[in-house]
């Protein structure tokens, strides 16, 4: 009984600290959805810039960092206080708004520590102090900060997709979520499928259907969880994104052309694979064999 119970608080207690480091990270992250598109597209600029022998005109002061500088309001430019910048609480304190302009501040900000907070957490509880658990938050910090910045930028950085999938590869060399061959294959597989998917929907329609970085960041997911968690993954993406398309085309009257980005659906996908991904695949066999 006594073993049991502190055993539980072990768990609470690793759980407790993963939610309040979770909140920080969280807090990083939305940093990283704001200012890495910024960054990246600076650098593009400068690039084009040089190869076409046009003289730069951004000046090194405008280059933004994901530390500098101090975070401001978009609205009345007022620097962000450090008792406002407490992960939730201050934007509960503030109710939303900023302490100067009461310009109303983005709902993405708590919503982003909350859910990486709530993983964190959760992966602490149930995982322990275990390798699992230390690439798993890797994983999911990931796939938060690369569909924050899809939604907002339709853009997934292969800064972020190709680093995923050698850090899946390394993370299976000991098989911490699949044999090493399973996950070169699922590497392979994950960019193919897509690639063929992509090729296929441009010759029947002459359209784009999804673009590069999805294919990167499927190859990534491979590298994670292996070939044969692919397919979960493929469905359940497409089906929801299909699912919300047609909602927002019914709903919020938006025409039928609308890009909807794509990566959301599979960080979403990929993640629900790595966690219960198994237990999915063993039910739909014993549901559908007789
Ligand atoms: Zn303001």
């Amino acid at each position: 009984m006594s073993t049991f119970l502190s055993a539980e608080l072990y768990s609470g207690a690793l759980a407790a600290v993963g939610f309040c480091f979770g909140l920080l990270i969280g807090s990083f992250l939305n940093v990283v959805i704001l200012r890495f598109p910024q960054q990246l597209y600076r650098r593009w600029s400068v690039e084009s810039q040089d190869i076409l022998g046009i003289e730069n005109k951004a000046t090194e002061e405008s280059a933004v960092t994901l530390a500098w500088p101090a975070s401001r309001c978009p609205k009345c430019g007022t620097r962000v206080r450090p008792w406002h910048n407490i992960p939730v609480l201050s934007y509960l304190f503030l109710k939303g708004r900023c302490a100067s302009c009461s310009a109303s501040i983005s709902a993405q900000y708590p919503l982003v520590e909350l859910l990486t907070a709530t993983i964190i957490a959760l992966l602490a509880y149930f995982y322990g102090a275990t390798a699992t658990t230390f690439y798993s938050v890797i994983l999911a910090c990931c796939l938060i900060a690369l569909a924050g910045i899809d939604l907002k930028e339709r853009l997934l950085p292969d800064q972020i997709t190709l680093p995923l999938l050698w850090l899946g590869l390394f993370a299976n060399i000991n098989g911490v979520f699949a044999p090493l061959p399973d996950a070169v294959l699922g590497a392979i597989a994950g960019y193919l499928s897509l690639w063929g998917i992509y090729w296929l929907f441009k010759l029947i329609t002459g359209k784009e259907g999804m673009g590069y970085g999805d294919f990167k960041l499927l190859a990534a997911l491979g590298a994670w969880l292996g070939w044969e968690l692919l397919p979960l993954v493929i469905v359940l993406s497409s089906a929801a994104g299909a699912i919300v398309g047609v909602l927002m085309i019914i709903i919020g009257g938006k025409d039928r052309n609308l890009q909807i980005p794509f990566g959301p659906f599979l960080s979403t996908a990929g993640w629900i694979a790595l966690i219960w991904g198994d237990n999915m695949i063993t039910w739909y066999l014993s549901a559908f064999t007789f």
